[in-house]
């Protein structure tokens, strides 16, 4: 079993799913007492939330490629950054290290591709939504992407930021993300992308007709199959 290096704390109620998913899925793979191999370094959000509004993306890439540092010296096979949003800044993390970091827009992708998903819309900060990072990643596998609007767009991203990030979840939110995912459905997607890692706390997969691809629980199943070199 390799050892997975996780950046986390972007925000940490997330890389809490993380750290469930990965040792849930080990168990059920592997049975009984076993657990994953696995590094937390977990970043303080508020000076990367901090750094994200000043435009300061070279100095978090920084901060999360001497994190990553520290994990590869500490023993960790690969990295994986429990956040969508701060790909941004992987070549500048993947350049601070030796060991590859397991892409979460390529994980996705790759699941889409094994669903047939030709089109998908997608949620996330906006930083994720309105920049090419992220959905020029995704549709190099071939998926077209469809954002929200402007007006939902800043819904999504506020609701990330005052309410998820901070454990919140809230019913009125929930209606919200249900009312722009059927329009995103009426517009043509095939799938649904929750493009931010603590959207699952809040959405969950079985109140829609379309697939719902959460990218925390995709990305962390990707993670135990890498650690235990299984292809997917
Ligand atoms: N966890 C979120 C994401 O997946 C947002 C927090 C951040 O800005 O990193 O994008």
């Amino acid at each position: 079993m390799k050892t997975i290096g996780l950046i986390g704390g972007m925000s940490w109620e997330s890389s809490a799913e993380y750290y469930r998913i990965i040792n849930e899925e080990i168990k059920k793979k592997l049975g009984g007492l076993h657990s994953a191999k696995c590094l937390l370094y977990s970043v303080n959000f508020k000076e990367i939330e901090h750094f994200q509004s000043e435009g300061a993306w070279n100095k978090a890439g920084k901060t999360l490629g001497e994190a990553a540092r520290s994990l590869e010296k500490a023993g960790a096979d690969f990295i994986v950054i429990c956040t969508n949003t701060m790909h941004k800044v992987i070549s500048d993390i993947q350049a601070m290290i030796t060991i590859p970091i397991l892409h979460i827009a390529d994980a996705t992708a790759d699941q889409m591709n094994r669903q047939d998903i030709r089109s998908a819309g997608l949620l996330g900060t906006k930083y994720t939504m309105e920049q090419n990072f992220y959905k020029t990643r995704i549709e190099t596998h071939g998926i077209n992407i469809i954002v929200p609007n402007d007006n939902e767009r800043e819904l999504i991203n506020n609701i990330i930021y005052q309410e998820l990030c901070l454990g919140e979840i809230k019913q009125s939110s929930k209606n919200i993300y249900h009312t722009i995912i059927n329009n995103l459905m009426n517009r043509g997607a095939e799938g649904i992308i929750l493009g931010c890692t603590e959207i699952g706390l809040l959405v969950k997969a079985e109140d829609f007709k379309v697939p719902i691809f959460d990218t925390t629980l995709i990305h962390a199943r990707e993670a135990v199959n890498k650690s235990l070199s299984i292809s997917s």
